[in-house]
């Protein structure tokens, strides 16, 4: 008794053709898996023809796409492409994953060497941020996340020094706690911080803390002894050089 591959009807007087599906199946997979094939092969070469490893990275997503797809009628026993599409989606899974690792490994090296040679903290904290993103995202895409575990803990170590130097040479630290929710929440909204007043005996760390806003908040800074500003006039005069 015939039976079809596919939708799986089956009678003493149905026919089915060589690839074993219904006359109502036929046409449609085997156009499907002509389609898939064709587009396979192109991804397969655009990828081997990239230079960019993320590009690679693309092509390659979209070739196991199809080869699952593929793979699919060849579990049923409906012959499909050679290699098989079992073989190809296990080979660029796992190729997938090196060029990942090989990709971000060089990248994490350039990203380390700009924040050595840029000091500001804001650039380099959102810098890092992206980074971190970016290596997120390709662990829920590979098939073996913890190849990316030590590159992810590496970025995550050099997020925390940029932080800890920030702030490490001041001490106070509840002023410290109350500014920094200010200066997130100023962020987070893309607001200016509010005006602050910070007031103390001399050497408290004023103008350090100043120094830290200033470079938390990736803008420069102008210091000028109260004692200069003998009147609004000064102040004034002051006032047009600064940003
Ligand atoms: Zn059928």
């Amino acid at each position: 008794m015939a039976k079809c591959k596919y939708c799986g009807r089956s009678g003493w007087f149905l026919k089915v053709t060589a690839n074993g599906l219904c006359k109502a199946c036929d046409p449609t997979i085997t156009q499907d898996i002509l389609n898939r094939s064709r587009s396979l092969n192109y991804f397969l070469r655009t990828a081997e023809q990239s230079s960019e490893w993320n590009s690679k990275v693309e092509c390659y997503g979209t070739v196991l796409e199809h080869a699952e797809v593929l793979a699919r009628y060849e579990e049923r026993g409906i012959p499909t492409i050679e290699p098989l599409p079992s073989v190809l989606v296990r080979d660029y899974k796992d190729k997938r994953d090196i060029t990942v690792r090989k990709g971000l490994e060089a990248e994490i090296e350039e990203v380390q060497e700009e924040i050595r040679t840029n000091k500001n903290t804001k650039v380099n904290t959102k810098r890092l941020g992206r980074f971190l993103e970016q290596i997120r995202k390709f662990k829920s895409l590979l098939t073996k996340p913890n190849l990316l575990d030590d590159l992810e803990k590496k970025l995550e170590i050099a997020a925390q020094q940029i932080e800890r130097s920030l702030w490490m040479y001041v001490g106070q630290e509840i002023i410290k706690h109350e500014l920094r929710s200010q200066i997130l929440l100023a962020m987070q909204r893309s607001h200016y911080l509010p005006h602050i007043m910070l007031c103390g005996p001399p050497e408290m760390g004023k103008v350090t803390l100043a120094n830290a806003i200033a470079n938390e908040m990736g803008v420069s800074i102008k210091c000028v002894e109260a004692v200069v500003i003998e009147s609004s006039q000064t102040l004034r005069f002051c006032l047009p050089t600064w940003k």
